[in-house]
């Protein structure tokens, strides 16, 4: 089958026409600066150089539009027609305690998704237009939502409440939801395939390091607990997120500076991180590893302050599950950054944790990174949402 997976944004849109019988992606893309000026399609064909198309796109149907347009036209085309895409796969940001799998997409489920939208207010409204303009461009081809929130819904009740009073909780559903729960699903499921375990058997660590970050515990093939909360500011220190503080902060600042508390939550969000903790330095940590190797303070506290709060939930879910068998790093900085993983492991020889440090130095494949006859397996295992979203999608229309 042919699966377009789609990724909608406030202002961009992600997509990959995936073959689901190779797990092979066909052609992608991304749309940027929709509905901003200067917006265009940066379009690649497998195997083919990246195309760069500007166009106005005043709204994400015309985004869709010409992503289909691109995936269909002679030259740049993959497929004949549109007919030739079977099913479509929407990444959802939030599925709240609604959503604890994917699903087909039915007026019922559009409507569930946007009571989702106050808990993801940046990011259900911008999901919920890329699927209606798909409706609108290919109606009769079958949708299927798949939620970032999802895998977690198995967490126990004492690890998604908050000590805040219950009545919260049962008026406007206050609680851990977590996030990036497709990635965290399939880092798991991959690693447990590495080590040659049955998932059921498997006490896992996911340490999903990008933008954002997040750690889960992943115990027999569930998810037990994760850093990110009700929504994806809570947990690790991130490239602009602050993670973690003590909440009597933010009266704090807004009474010293004048701030609205929407201000405070701006720099909380955008403003703070490592970009923060660097000075406004840089909130890509490849800026920072050079700043590091250079010396500069810079860098080196905001690198060692992300290591740390790392290592700390990762000692954190050990106590959750009552042991580990193996710790996974995946995402743009866990999959490529061998000094982020050895800073982090290096608070972790209580686990028995050794890493191979020639093992480390390699990329872009499945790897276990520690020693041999190291307690704790290591392992780098890239990430690909797009992918388990077509699997998803497949499964559910199968
Ligand atoms: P997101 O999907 O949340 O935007 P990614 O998973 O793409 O994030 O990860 C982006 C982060 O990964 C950036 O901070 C970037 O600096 C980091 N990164 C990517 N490649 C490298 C590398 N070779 N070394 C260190 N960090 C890297």
């Amino acid at each position: 089958m042919n699966i377009l997976v789609i990724n909608c944004g406030s202002s961009s849109l992600k997509f990959q026409l995936i073959d689901s019988g190779q797990e092979q992606v066909i052609a992608k893309g991304l749309c940027e600066r929709i509905g901003i000026e200067g917006s265009r399609l940066v379009y690649q064909k497998t195997g083919c150089e990246k195309q760069t198309m500007e166009a106005p796109m005043k709204e994400h149907k015309s985004a869709v539009k010409m992503v289909l347009d691109a995936l269909t036209a002679p030259g740049t085309g993959v497929i004949k027609a549109l007919s030739r895409i079977d099913a479509v796969g929407h990444r959802i940001v939030h599925g709240g305690e609604r959503f604890s799998s994917s699903v087909r997409i039915d007026g019922a489920v559009m409507k569930a998704i946007e009571e989702c939208c106050e808990l993801a207010p940046l990011h259900n409204p911008a999901n919920l237009i890329g699927i209606q303009a798909c409706m609108e461009l290919m109606p009769g081809t079958p949708m299927v939502a798949v939620f970032d929130t999802a895998f977690h819904q198995t967490m126990p009740e004492e690890a998604y409440l908050y000590g805040i009073p219950y009545r919260y909780y049962e008026k406007y559903k206050i609680r851990r939801y977590g996030f990036h729960g497709t990635s965290h699903a399939y880092v798991a499921a991959r690693a447990a395939q590495l080590l040659g375990e049955a998932p059921g058997k498997l006490k896992l660590i996911v340490c999903h390091l990008g933008n954002g970050a997040s750690v889960s515990a992943v115990k027999y093939g569930r998810s037990v607990d994760t850093s990110m909360g009700m929504t994806p500011l809570e947990g690790l220190i991130m490239g602009t997120r602050s993670g973690d503080v003590d909440p009597a902060l933010i009266e704090f600042i807004a009474h010293k500076e004048g701030r609205t508390l929407e201000e405070i939550l701006q720099i909380l969000n955008r403003e703070s991180g490592v970009l923060g903790l660097s000075g406004g330095f840089s909130s890509d940590f490849r800026d920072l590893e050079d700043a590091f190797h250079e010396g500069r303070e810079e860098g080196r506290r905001a690198m060692k302050a992300f290591a740390y709060r790392t290592a700390k939930y990762i000692g954190a879910y050990t106590a959750a599950m009552n042991g580990v068998d193996g710790i996974c790093f995946t995402a743009g900085l866990g999959e490529n950054s061998s000094l982020i993983r050895d800073m982090i492991c290096s608070y972790l020889g209580y686990l028995g944790v050794c890493l191979d440090q020639e093992q480390n130095q390699k990329r872009g494949e499945d790897l276990i990174i520690s020693a041999p006859d190291a307690g704790t397996k290591v392992m780098v295992i890239p990430t690909n949402e797009e992918l388990a979203i077509a699997r998803e999608t497949c499964a559910l229309l199968e």
